[in-house]
C-alpha cells in the first residue's frame, strides 16, 4: 500500500536531517526532491548550459539518470552513474539551483519522477512542493519552518562537518535570497497546504522535532 509522508519548507529548516531520521525509524522510504534538482543544475554547470538555454536543457533531461543509494548507511546520490553526493551542495550549485528549478521543463521532469520514484511505496519525500503539487493526496503532510538566522547557522554547521567552508554570512544572503525566489515562484511556489501539519524547529532540536513526525505516522496509521 502506497503511504506518503510529504516534508515541506525552506532551506535549512531541518527537513533533510529530520526526515532521514523518520525515515530510518519508521521504515519508509526517503526521497529527497531538493537533490534532483541539485543533479540537474550540476549537469548543466559542467555542460556550461544556461538558464536560457531551452533546448540544451530539454537535452539534459531527457538523458540525466539519478539514484538514490545507502551506502554504509549513508544516503547517497548519483548522477550519471558517479557519485556527486558532494559536488551538488557546493556553492555554484546553490546559487543556481532555484532559478533551475523554476523552469517549467524542469519542474514537470522531476515531478514526474518524483511520483515514479514513489510508486507503491511507503515513502517519506522532502522538498518545496511536495504537499501542494507532487503529492497534494498525501497521507501526512508537514511544514517545517524556522527563521533564516536559526536555518543559516544549521546550514554552516552541516557543511562545516562535510569539509564545506562557507562563510555564515555568505550562507545567509543565500538563504535568504533562496526564500524569496522559491516563494515568489510563478510555478509551484513554495507555501504550507493548506492540511499540512505547521511545525516551527526555531527552538526544538532535531531529536524532538523527529519524534513529533513519527507520533503524527503513528497516530494516522492506527486510522488505517
Ligand atoms: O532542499 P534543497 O535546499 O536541497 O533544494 C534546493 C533547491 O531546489 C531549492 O532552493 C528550491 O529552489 C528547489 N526545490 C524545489 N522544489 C522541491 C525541492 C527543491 O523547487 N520540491
Amino acid at each position: 500500500m502506497e503511504f506518503v509522508v510529504a516534508v515541506d519548507g525552506p532551506a535549512g529548516s531541518g527537513k533533510g536531517t529530520v526526515t532521514k531520521i523518520v525515515g530510518k525509524r519508521e521504515k519508509l522510504v526517503y526521497i529527497d526532491t531538493g537533490a534532483m534538482y541539485r543533479c540537474v543544475t550540476l549537469d548543466m554547470l559542467r555542460k556550461n548550459i544556461g538558464l536560457e538555454d531551452i533546448e540544451k536543457i530539454k537535452e539534459v533531461l531527457e538523458n540525466i539518470n539519478i539514484e538514490f543509494k545507502e551506502e554504509n548507511g549513508q544516503n547517497t546520490v548519483y548522477l550519471n552513474g558517479e557519485n556527486v553526493t558532494k559536488e551538488i551542495r557546493e556553492n555554484e550549485v546553490n546559487q543556481m539551483v532555484s532559478q533551475v528549478s523554476h523552469l517549467v521543463e524542469v519542474r514537470k521532469n522531476i515531478t514526474n519522477l518524483s511520483r515514479k520514484v514513489a510508486e507503491g511505496k511507503q515513502v517519506i519525500m522532502e522538498g518545496r512542493d511536495i504537499g501542494t503539487n507532487v503529492f497534494p493526496n498525501a497521507d501526512i503532510k508537514i511544514y517545517l519552518d524556522a527563521t533564516s538566522e536559526e536555518r543559516a547557522k544549521r546550514r554552516y554547521n552541516q557543511n562545516k562537518e562535510k569539509g564545506i567552508n562557507i562563510p555564515y554570512e555568505e550562507i545567509l544572503e543565500n538563504i535568504k535570497f533562496r526564500d524569496n525566489n522559491d516563494k515568489t515562484s510563478p510555478v509551484a511556489p513554495l507555501k504550507q497546504a493548506e492540511d499540512a501539519i505547521y511545525i516551527d524547529s526555531s527552538n526544538m532540536t532535531i531529536e524532538e522535532v523527529a519524534n513529533k513526525i513519527i507520533e503524527i505516522i503513528k497516530e494516522k496509521k492506527n486510522t488505517l
